[in-house]
């Protein structure tokens, strides 16, 4: 039999990581590659699918960026009107680069503010996946400034290019969402005299990604090596959405508005503050008040708030959203040719225990994986095909694990 050979490249099965075998010739993995790289550029290159940001039409309008959050986020309107309003301008923005009327739109990075469970993440990773840019999230807890122990700011690039698989025209377009930005708040309002490692230093480094500039980033992460070569990111059409919880704000947006969470009837109060959702009146000296340097503040323009998830909220997240847990579960069930039914007081239940855990929507996926661990293991080998899920079953199933 004559010698296997890449039909592309001439090299033998032995000489290739993979020789694929087609009915008159074969190609290796290496020329796969290549070959897919070509088709991908002249894709991009005509203005197909792979570069949605490509003209402005081709960009879903705010109303129907909402409707697309609709699909997967529960309530949070203020958040996700600015959210698409924050994005359309983004892609407005690099849709006129070069224009020459001398009026350069902004950069319109956004800061996301509320509890934790309440969506911020949601909807970041939904806005991601509408516009089909490559999209990581980051914690600001893991980074130290430059020279410490911990991971440089930089490294977020390199994420983001790897989930760009290294396609840096790609990654320069992505969105990266940094969450609990909160925790590197400095420690007391006034800039500090003793070095503050892990707060206002980190704060500094990631001004210079946010305002967009080019920074070199080593290639597989990592630290920084002198002999290392640097892939030049620009981060000038970057996205960056931050998020955090920002625990205690309400009482210095309090103190702004002179009143307080719980108290008096001042004078305010009549003039119909709400005082059981403080977060809505916050204002960007809230974040400076928080320990936010002001430059960070500058770069993070559009600032909006996420509501805390009462009952009614937190009952429709656990059906309505398109990927809702129950949704989910039924799914998991429905492979094995079971059908799965949650009756409506188990559901209560299941939101009256989250409503309990205080962790928002988070504490009703824990309470769903604590109830459904044994029917999952025991359904798959049982001839049952119908099973509902009851109020008593999740009672006893929390009792058991502790959680009651
Ligand atoms: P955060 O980032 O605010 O701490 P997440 O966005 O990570 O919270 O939310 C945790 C989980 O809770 C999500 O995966 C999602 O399933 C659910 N969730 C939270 N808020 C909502 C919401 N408003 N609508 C639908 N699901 C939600």
């Amino acid at each position: 039999m004559p010698k296997k050979v890449c039909s592309f490249c001439g090299r033998t099965e032995t000489q290739v990581p993979l020789l694929v075998t087609g009915r008159s010739g074969c190609i290796c993995s290496d020329c796969i590659d290549q070959a897919y790289e070509i088709v991908r550029r002249n894709i991009t290159s005509q203005g197909g699918q792979e570069e949605p940001w490509g003209d402005l039409e081709s960009v879903p309008k705010p109303q129907e960026i909402k409707a697309f959050l609709d699909d997967y986020v529960i309530g949070q309107d203020e958040a996700k009107k600015c959210l698409s309003v924050a994005v359309y301008n983004h892609y407005k923005r690099l849709s006129q680069r070069g224009a020459e009327d001398g009026v350069e739109i902004e950069k319109s990075n956004i800061i996301l503010v509320g509890a934790t469970g309440t969506g911020k993440t949601l909807l970041a990773r939904t806005i991601a996946k509408l516009l089909k840019v490559p999209f990581t999230i980051v914690d600001a807890t893991v980074f130290t400034e430059a020279g410490y122990v911990g991971e440089d700011v930089e490294s977020i690039l390199s994420r983001l290019l790897q989930v760009a698989n290294y396609d840096l025209q790609a990654a320069q377009k992505g969105i990266v969402f940094i969450d609990e930005i909160d925790k590197i708040a400095r420690k007391s309002d006034n800039p500090s005299i003793t070095r503050d490692v892990s707060g206002e230093g980190v704060q500094q480094g990631l001004l210079k990604l946010l305002e967009g500039s080019l920074v070199n980033v080593p290639p597989k992460g990592g630290r920084k090596h002198p002999d290392q070569d640097y892939i030049h990111v620009d981060t000038r059409d970057i996205l960056f959405i931050c998020g955090g919880a920002f625990d205690g704000i309400e009482q210095k947006i309090a103190q702004r508005l002179n009143t307080h969470v719980v108290g008096y009837n001042s004078v305010q109060n009549t003039r119909g503050i709400d005082r059981g959702n403080m977060m809505r009146y916050i204002l960007p000296q809230d974040l400076k008040s928080f320990g936010l340097i002001p430059e960070i503040i500058g770069r993070l323009p559009v600032l909006t708030y996420l509501e805390p998830l009462d009952r009614k909220a937190l009952s429709r997240i656990l059906t309505e959203p398109k990927n809702s847990l129950v949704r989910q579960q039924v799914k998991l069930f429905a492979m094995d040719g079971v059908e799965l039914k949650f009756s409506a007081s188990a559901l209560d239940f299941i939101v009256d225990k989250a409503v309990e855990y205080k962790l928002g929507a988070r504490g009703l996926r824990s309470i769903m994986e604590a109830v459904m661990t044994d029917l999952q293991f025991d359904a798959p080998s049982s001839d049952k095909k119908r099973i509902t899920v009851t109020k008593d079953y999740i009672s006893h199933q929390l009792e058991k694990s502790n959680r009651l």
